[in-house]
């Protein structure tokens, strides 16, 4: 179940700023306020699901497809294409997922440790 209480669906209201690297009709993307690498980016939906089993439930195939295209979209505009990057999701309560709306971090810019 989607609890409209969090921080990034106040971002997406505009109720908070965020630093905004891209954005379309159904995709947000915006820097993480608290980085872990020298590139540290969010994407998320704009449709509101919890997390991404939630997501792979309920999205259409266009949507599940064009998000992932966004992803790549973000990448190539924060230029780490070429040098690399990874990207992940915290779902699930082992995940420590702190923001319980479905998000992917972009992370890159530096050699990653494992
Ligand atoms: P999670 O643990 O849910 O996968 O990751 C949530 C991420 O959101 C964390 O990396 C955290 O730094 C980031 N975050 C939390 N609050 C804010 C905020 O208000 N603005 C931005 N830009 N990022 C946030």
């Amino acid at each position: 179940m989607y609890d409209k209480n969090n921080i990034f669906h106040k971002i997406l209201r505009s109720e908070i700023p965020a630093k905004i690297i891209y954005e379309d009709d159904t995709v947000l993307s915006f820097h993480d306020i608290n980085p872990v690498s020298k590139i540290h980016a969010l994407v998320i939906t704009k449709g509101l699901y919890s997390d991404f089993p939630d997501f792979i439930a309920r999205a259409s195939a266009e949507e599940v497809k064009h998000f992932f295209a966004a992803v790549a979209k973000v990448a190539e505009i924060l230029g780490v294409s070429e040098s690399g990057y990874r990207i992940l999701s915290n779902a699930g309560p082992d995940s420590g997922q702190e923001v319980p709306h479905f998000h992917l971090h972009i992370l890159g810019g530096e050699r990653l440790r494992r």
